[in-house]
């Protein structure tokens, strides 16, 4: 069983739900980062060889589309993350087909490759979504790793399956790679990404991927390229959200290299090119 490398490809200023995150209309004016942090991420994944998959905000890949050429060019998996960085749940279904009907196009476009993948911002799919998977298949996507399946701030779909499974929307079909948790004292808990990576010491994640990896389900690890950025500038906020945005940068890098050092990274196009038929039906 393989782990799933996957980076959020968005800038320093894309922290949701916060009122100091500024408005799309503000975002071409602040200074970027995200093309250094990125291209600094590629030379970690080119040390360990690693083929890794770039949710792409399509805000991101239009005015940075070298950065998409370049990741394509070394052979990384080109998805989506969204045009505008907006919460599922504060969509209607019509404004998410949208947005991320023209992420999709975006990206293409600029790859010359087809995009299968999608993953909302905030792993945004809750109760008060149910459309989301169909629009998603009628946007065009084959795959999905938005479900967050325990309770967290930005939703989450508490129950959901931990295992990948398969949905059947008539004539199309989408498989849904779920946000890797695993149970401490029976609540599911998250080790592999953003905050929690950060905020957990190596040992403890290495622990719970093997564990998760035992169990038969892959782990999906996701970063932002800010988070190897301890420099980058602060959004004003609260501590609780300040603390959960900002602990342990300087911890982030080390962390991927040693996990793709003692795991065997994938992207989500290679780990369904050799998994997907064993993947079942929800
Ligand atoms: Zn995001």
């Amino acid at each position: 069983m393989q782990c799933i490398f996957t980076v959020d490809v968005e800038d320093w200023f894309h922290i949701l739900d916060v009122p100091s995150t500024p408005p799309l209309s503000q975002w071409g004016s602040l200074p970027s980062r995200v093309e250094k942090n990125f291209m600094r991420l590629m030379d970690i994944f080119a040390e360990k060889d690693a083929r890794v998959t770039c949710f792409f905000l399509g805000w991101v890949a239009e005015k940075f589309p070298h950065l998409v050429r370049e990741a394509e060019a070394q052979g990384h998996e080109i998805a989506s993350h969204g045009y505008a960085h907006r919460l599922v749940y504060e969509m209607s279904r019509e404004e998410f087909l949208a947005d991320a009907t023209k992420s999709r196009k975006l990206l293409e476009d600029v790859s010359g490759g087809a995009v299968l993948g999608y993953r909302s911002s905030g792993f945004s799919v809750t109760e008060k979504t149910p459309w989301f998977f169909d629009a998603l298949m009628e946007a065009g996507y084959r795959y999905d790793s938005s479900v967050f399946p325990a309770r967290r701030e930005h939703g989450g779909l508490e129950g959901a399956s931990l295992a990948p499974y398969r949905l059947n929307g008539g004539s199309r079909e989408l498989i849904e790679f779920p946000i890797t948790v695993t149970r401490i004292f029976g609540r599911p808990v998250c080790f592999f990404g953003g905050g929690y990576l950060r905020l957990f010491p190596y040992f403890l994640i290495r622990r719970m991927t093997r564990r998760v990896l035992a169990e038969g389900r892959p782990v999906v690890f996701y970063v932002h390229p800010r988070e190897i950025d301890p420099e980058h500038p602060r959004l004003p906020m609260g501590w609780v959200r300040g603390f959960k945005s900002y602990v342990n940068l300087h911890t982030t890098e080390e962390k991927l290299r040693r996990l793709m050092r003692e795991f065997e990274p994938a992207s989500f196009r290679s780990f369904m090119g050799a998994h997907a038929p064993a993947i079942c039906a929800a």
